[in-house]
């Protein structure tokens, strides 16, 4: 009815009947739930034939701006991101937002179709080529597309990370907005002291855009806690931004981290951790982790142990899986030169 009202020819612009219906409509509109629609960034044909296409699923409110994006799977072996963000749409859809929610669940589906970190075409990890090249590697063109139809319209950027195949891990960087990074209640937060460069956030970051990194889950154990905190907390960042209503939740003590140790084995085979480390639990001194061993003759080939005097477990293994020198094994922060916040 006011559909037909407003866009009817008939109704001429000067009408009494039109005047009433402009003043009603902030009023009916308020009422409504988010519109959700699909955009594609359209790419190249693969050599297979198939079109290579980027989803964007948007949940609009009364107004378009501000636009929150949340990003998921730019690894492709990261889906607790992609299950988050399931279950934030179909919540969208029962809400009244102002501004729009634009949803990217999987920036990689090169990476994801094969379940790998990098792009199994060019061999690149693609959160390491942004703001891409229109004329580079297919990995560089995505980003590239990526940058400016996508990550260029945001006002506000969340982008979601996991541990991948085997790690678990828990903590949120806190880069260029402190209250938007503590919206989503991490026990860890990290600053580091030089950014990652060539990631979607460094796009977003360029343009004061508020931006969040989050690592969250990981590893194919049950995930459901996760989940269930993901949508929660994002929920929590969208009242930041003025997108969902009612009151931020306080955050609770948090800890900010300025140094972590990425603890990468030198040798390859099974990792046997001593016993699962939870991400945030406290280990003070020298504490032994796992243990690397050999496939083939069954010999210890190393001990990983924990670097610091006071440690908190960030990521970590918590059953035996394969390791290959260099992997993503624990990741240890220093509490020494952490704050409390
Ligand atoms: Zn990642």
């Amino acid at each position: 009815m006011l559909a037909d009202l407003q866009h009817g020819p008939h109704i001429a612009a000067d009408s009494v009947v039109l005047k009433a219906v402009l003043l009603v409509q902030p009023v009916k509109r308020n009422n409504m739930n988010a519109k959700q629609k699909t955009q594609q960034i359209k790419l190249g044909t693969l050599a297979s034939g198939f079109d290579l296409t980027i989803p964007i699923l948007i949940a609009e409110g009364i107004t378009p701006n501000p636009i929150v994006g949340i990003s998921a799977a730019v690894h492709g072996d990261e889906i607790v991101g992609v299950q988050i963000l399931r279950e934030l749409w179909s919540l969208l859809a029962r809400e009244q937002i102002q501004g729009s929610v634009w949803l990217m669940p999987v920036v990689n589906p090169l990476a994801f179709e094969y379940l790998t970190r990098n792009t199994p075409l060019d061999m690149l990890d693609i959160n390491r080529t942004f703001p891409g090249n229109a004329s580079g590697w297919i990995s560089e063109q995505m980003a590239h597309a990526i940058s400016e139809q996508y990550l260029s319209r945001l006002d506000y950027y969340i982008d979601i990370h996991a541990g991948g195949t085997f790690p678990l891990v828990d903590y949120c960087f806190l880069l260029n907005n402190g209250d938007f990074a503590r919206a989503f209640h991490s026990k860890l937060l990290y600053t580091p002291a030089q950014p990652y460069q060539g990631t979607t956030a460094s796009v977003t970051l360029k343009r004061n855009v508020p931006t969040v990194v989050i690592e969250i889950g990981g590893g194919y154990e049950q995930q459901e806690e996760q989940v269930k905190r993901g949508v929660s907390k994002i929920c929590n960042m969208l009242r930041y931004a003025g997108v969902l209503g009612g009151a931020v939740e306080a955050p609770p003590s948090q800890t900010l981290l300025r140094e972590i140790s990425i603890m990468r084995p030198k040798n390859g085979g099974l990792c046997y951790p001593v016993r699962p480390f939870p991400p945030g639990e406290h280990l003070m001194g020298r504490v032994k982790l796992a243990e690397v061993v050999s496939p083939y003759s069954f010999e210890s080939l190393e001990t990983m142990e924990t670097p610091f005097e006071k440690n908190v477990v960030v990521l970590s293994r918590n059953y035996v899986t394969r390791v290959n020198p260099g992997d993503y094994t624990f990741m240890i922060g220093n509490l020494a030169t952490a704050e409390t916040l």
